[in-house]
């Protein structure tokens, strides 16, 4: 009995846990839109990929039912943030948990090269863009944590603008993340370089 007791104790602690870091993350998420200020990146999006999406530049001339997403790994309560701003459900996002601790487990959204990004719409503009998630915002740069701890920066070699990327957003996507990186879970950085080598998934289990 006192076992159980002691395990009920623990799923209450986890389940305020979680509604507290829930609530902190929301608040990131409303700074980060809040901030008006925000650099012009000077890709060439809408010139170059005719889009304000990521299709792969051999993926231009698909349909767009037909474009793959690219991997993109929301961060933590990043989906339930998007949820709760535009009204899409659950189902849209690939689910992949993560273990903040053995007894605590954060399920992350991700858009995959399994299927077209459900948000790119008929015009090939995202469908989301006032609330896309921060992945997609902050391509074509690649944050990543090095074993040491520090956050280093690549870019994504599939994208025609990089040459046009302005420094002041790079500059401010770094200190955005900089901001982040105190609060992403190691699982979660863990996952998203494991994203970067994705080719791919099996279908899920469950018809979507
Ligand atoms: S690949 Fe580059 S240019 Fe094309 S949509 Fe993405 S960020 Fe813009
Ligand atoms: S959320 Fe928007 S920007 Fe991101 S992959 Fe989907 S359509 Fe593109």
């Amino acid at each position: 009995m006192a076992l159980s007791f002691n395990q009920k104790g623990k799923l209450v602690k986890n389940e305020d846990l979680l509604i507290k870091l829930k609530a902190e993350w929301f608040e990131r998420f409303d700074d980060i839109l809040a901030n008006k200020t925000t650099a012009l990146s000077n890709l060439k999006c809408l010139e170059l990929c005719e889009a304000r999406c990521c299709p792969r530049v051999g993926m231009r001339p698909m349909a767009p039912e037909k474009i793959a997403s690219p991997v993109v790994v929301l961060l933590p309560f990043e989906m339930e943030y998007i949820m709760a701003k535009t009204g899409v459900g659950r189902e849209v996002f690939r689910l992949w948990p993560i273990d903040l601790t053995p007894s605590l487990r954060l399920e992350i959204g991700t858009l995959d090269l399994g299927k077209p990004c459900p948000f790119l719409q008929d015009d090939r503009l995202c469908g989301i863009h006032a609330h896309n998630p921060l992945d997609c915002r902050t391509f074509p740069m690649l944050p990543s944590l090095n074993p040491a701890g520090s956050m280093e920066w690549t870019l994504g070699e599939n994208c025609p603008s990089i040459a046009f990327l302005s420094p002041a957003f790079s500059d401010q996507m770094k200190h955005t993340w900089q901001g982040l990186e105190p609060h992403i879970p190691r699982a979660w950085w863990d996952l998203y370089a494991f994203a970067d080598h994705w080719t791919g998934y099996p279908e899920p289990s469950h018809a979507d």
